[in-house]
């Protein structure tokens, strides 16, 4: 098996064996990106040397005996949402175009660490709005598995890396689904902590109550291990949760199920959702069942209007968040030619910067905001973001993990549903409660659709700091499921 097939686990005991050496390891991916780049455009910024003096610091520390982590020389994809002190950080947004942070973000500095090797930054949607990755500013990034699709959004520049064998691993941040839902139409793993798990600091704002930074991997113990890495306590991030990050390596070894109890989610299903995705999901459910669960119906009602809640909180804290991009203290700057004030500058700097959806939750966030209307729009759908979170906690007393569909559909065409906002924001419409109520949650491949042959993935959702169940039984359905399949599921993508 050639490196790039191997597993970031597999990866990283070949180099504390000195079986291979991190800059081999980051060779063989280096080579890859070159070969499959031009098709996929996952990346908005990859620098071979960087890459190389990376892993020859790896290479060094290990040869002077320096004890490292399990992914020390292991590559990975970052999300160009996180500031990186030695690489460009641009969010996918004009306005940031060029600009170098003056500091590394703490999930960076940790990866760095760790002896992760950080390969390049990857493409999202501009400011991680989106759930297809068209919103860049850069050109969107293609779906490994049918280059006519999307890889999914914010995060696709991330998974579709993965699911290109690019990079084992990479980082993705969720605010509404957009690690969970990139990952369920790539055929990959996504995992979602629980909101404070990860810190946010060094994270480009988008949404500050929902922003979590969180892994992509090919498998469940990969993420596991990538989750261990990055989360834990920060004391540079004021929502940060001073608690021991849940042993999600362990659970993902354990991967079993016997006596678990599993809620069937009422809410999610049926009209609207694409038919081959149902079958794989109610499939995987028996499956679950098999294995020693018990399976049953939980309803959740506030669920059905997160959706709307998602459309006035995340718009109205990124207005307030996007206020910083004045043209006086980062990236663009235009028609500052001495003859106009600052705030002519600022304007046609936003108006030049900013993209149309980016432009579209602005004049939304503020109008939400907005004196008069604050309690009809913002404080409702804060109040409904309540309730959501007590159907979690009331079908949390009857169940150890919630399941769902991540998505109601497979990887939709490019160009489906860019003029239609309704259309895209449907496809987090079973992610986002989980965001509007902090809970941890992931996605882990469940099989292809049969009308498309596309991916399909699993959601599970566990409580606040039961980041572990979502490994446990991530790791049991991803067990069975390889034994049906005879190998990942990434083994049947046709090839790039
Ligand atoms: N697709 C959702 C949105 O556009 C979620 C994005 C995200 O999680 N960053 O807001």
């Amino acid at each position: 098996m050639s490196l790039i097939h191997k597993s970031a686990a597999d990866l990283g005991a070949l180099v504390a064996r000195g079986e291979a050496s991190a800059v081999e390891v980051a060779q063989a991916h280096l080579d890859r990106i070159a070969a499959v780049e031009p098709k996929v455009n996952a990346f908005l910024h990859v620098d071979a040397e960087t890459t190389l003096a990376q892993a020859r610091r790896v290479d060094e520390r290990r040869a002077a005996g320096e004890e490292l982590g399990p992914l020390a020389g292991v590559p990975i994809a970052h999300k160009d949402v996180f500031t990186t002190a030695d690489m460009p950080t641009t969010a996918g947004s004009k306005i940031l175009e060029g600009w170098r942070p003056p500091y590394d973000a703490t999930v960076t500095r940790r990866l760095r660490e760790a002896g992760l090797v950080i390969l390049g930054k990857t493409n999202l949607d501009e400011f991680a709005m989106g759930s297809s990755t068209e919103n860049s500013a850069y050109g969107p990034t293609r779906n490994p598995w049918d280059l006519s699709r999307i890889p999914g959004g914010s995060s696709g520049g991330s998974s579709a890396a993965v699911a290109a064998y690019q990079a084992p691993l990479s980082t993705g941040t969720d605010t509404g689904g957009s690690i969970r839902q990139p990952a369920a139409v790539t055929g990959i793993v996504g995992m979602k902590p629980t909101y404070g798990g990860s810190s946010r600091y060094g994270l480009i704002a988008f949404a500050s109550s929902l922003d979590t930074p969180g892994p992509f991997a090919r498998d469940v113990m990969d993420a596991a291990l990538l989750h261990e890495a990055f989360s834990g306590h920060d004391a540079m991030d004021s929502t940060s949760i001073d608690a021991p990050v849940p042993s999600v390596v362990e659970a993902a070894r354990q991967g079993d199920v016997a006596g678990l109890r599993i809620g069937v989610v009422k809410e999610f299903g049926g009209e609207g959702y694409q038919a081959g995705v149902l079958a794989r999901f109610h499939e995987t459910v028996e499956l679950l069942e098999n294995l020693g669960a018990k399976v049953v119906e939980v309803s959740c009602p506030s669920f059905t209007t997160a959706l709307p809640a998602y459309y006035l909180i995340a718009p109205s804290e990124c207005s307030s968040n996007l206020a910083r991009f004045d043209a006086m203290r980062y990236g663009l700057r235009v028609g500052d030619d001495g003859t106009r004030s600052a705030e002519e500058v600022m304007a046609l700097t936003r108006a030049a910067g900013f993209g149309p959806e980016v432009k579209r939750r602005i004049i939304l966030g503020t109008y939400a905001l907005s004196s008069g209307y604050y309690d009809a729009y913002y404080g409702q759908a804060q109040k409904v973001r309540t309730l959501i979170a007590r159907d979690f906690q009331a079908a949390f007393q009857q169940v150890d993990v919630l399941v769902s569909p991540t998505t109601p559909t497979t990887a939709f065409p490019i160009g489906e549903r860019a003029d239609d906002p309704m259309a895209m924001y449907l496809a987090d419409l079973c992610t986002i409660p989980s965001n509007l109520a902090g809970n941890a949650a992931i996605s882990v491949p469940c099989g292809l659709a049969d009308e498309d042959g596309l991916p399909v993935g699993l959601q599970i959702m566990a409580p606040v700091l039961g980041d572990d169940r979502c490994y446990r039984v991530g790791a049991a359905v991803e067990r069975a499921l390889t034994d049906r399949w005879g190998g990942g599921l990434l083994a049947k993508a046709p090839a790039l």
